[in-house]
């Protein structure tokens, strides 16, 4: 059935369609016929350096190919090991096998989702050359015992941020946490676009600048076909950057709305607790509201309930990593992960877009609360 409140918003960038669609007709029109690695994409790159402190911050294809960037800038590979979390998404995964290395599969919190840094300790090896923690939904992972952790065994920090972009823990923004950390800018997260981008953030300037040269075939952006590395194409696109310019100012706003949204449904749902229904931790510090996801012991029964009401939800991630079949080959045998399986029976992510109207985020909170049974 079709959701009247969809959790995938068609409307994400329609207040800004004429904006795009001026973009387009300018840079398509141009005398220079630049679309790629242009000034726009360099002054994208020097806002997103203001605004988060960051000595270097290296706009790329796609979050994905930023953390592949990342762990080949570290040198990371064959026969290295990488720690990442056995909840999330595939590049976590699928960035450490890319390079050549092995990943490594740790469990998580069972309420907040991210990885338990003392999983992650007990995974360290003499082979681990780095920690991938990744930030989650709505929640920010244990960054600065993490980064004790790392600075203990003296292995690399790699902060995946892709989901957390504005959010802020103990005063640092996210992705300054790690010796790099990455941002995506696809569609659906935080700073969503009309397409395929990401980020490197990192005040590591050597790293910066082999992440430079790994985005355009080890190209130094002076001299055109001297390769100095094996790299890659994840270039930026000069429309997107200048939409995304334009997007920039407006995004704290956003992500205010979005705390505020979830903040209501967090008081809303503190009593379902009792009655198999668990919000997330309230709270601002160390949280970025990409996505507010609830713990539900009858999750499909709330996800038809939610749909019969107009209300659309989402599971994210229906599987652990280390069960999915292109990475089991890498799960060690007598290994599990309780938390991570929990969490993928349990999940269950409401919309919490910031163009919700106040009564339609109501609606989808009465809606939850009707289910349980609890008050309301
Ligand atoms: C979205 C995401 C990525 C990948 O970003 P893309 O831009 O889609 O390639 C990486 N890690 C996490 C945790 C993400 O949610």
């Amino acid at each position: 059935m079709t959701h009247a409140l969809p959790f995938f918003p068609p409307d994400l960038f329609d207040d800004d369609r004429a904006v795009l669609l001026e973009a387009v007709q300018r840079i398509a029109t141009a005398t220079e016929q630049k679309f790629i690695l242009g000034e726009r994409t360099a002054a994208l790159e020097r806002a997103l350096r203001a605004e988060t402190g960051a000595a270097d911050v290296i706009a790329c294809g796609s979050g994905t190919t930023a953390l592949t960037l990342v762990l080949r800038a570290m040198d990371i590979g064959p026969g290295d090991e990488v720690v990442v979390p056995a909840f999330g998404c595939a590049p976590l995964a699928s960035s450490v096998v890319s390079v050549g290395a092995t990943p490594v599969f740790a469990d998580v919190h069972p309420w907040t989702m991210v990885v338990e840094p003392y999983e992650v300790e007990s995974a360290v090896t003499g082979r681990t050359a780095a920690i991938m923690p990744a930030h989650m939904f709505s929640v920010m992972a244990d960054m600065p015992t993490l980064r004790e952790l790392a600075e203990h065994h003296g292995v690399r920090l790699v902060e995946d941020s892709a989901v957390a972009q504005g959010g802020v823990l103990d005063g640092v923004p996210a992705g300054r946490w790690g010796e790099a950390g990455v941002y995506s800018f696809v569609q659906v997260k935080t700073f969503g676009t009309i397409g395929e981008g990401g980020a490197v953030v990192t005040d590591d300037e050597e790293l910066a600048h082999r992440v430079r040269l790994l985005r355009n075939h080890g190209q130094d952006g002076r001299t055109r076909f001297l390769h100095h590395v094996v790299g890659y194409n994840s270039r930026f696109d000069e429309v997107m950057a200048d939409f995304q310019l334009h997007r920039l100012p407006g995004l704290a706003g956003r992500l205010r709305r979005r705390a505020e949204i979830a903040d209501y449904y967090t008081a809303r749902f503190a009593p379902l607790v009792d009655y198999g229904v668990q919000a997330p931790p309230a709270g601002r510090n160390g949280r970025c509201f990409y996505v507010y996801s609830l713990l539900v012991d009858h999750r499909d029964a709330l996800r038809h309930h939610l749909a019969d009401r107009g209300v659309g939800s989402h599971v994210y991630y229906p599987s652990p990593l280390p069960a999915q079949p292109a990475f089991a080959r890498f799960a060690r045998p007598g290994q599990f992960w309780p938390h991570a399986e929990l969490a993928c029976a349990r999940t269950l992510a409401l919309p919490c877009y910031p163009h919700l109207t106040d009564a339609e985020v109501e609606h989808i909170a009465d809606a939850v609360c009707d289910f349980s049974g609890g008050p309301r």
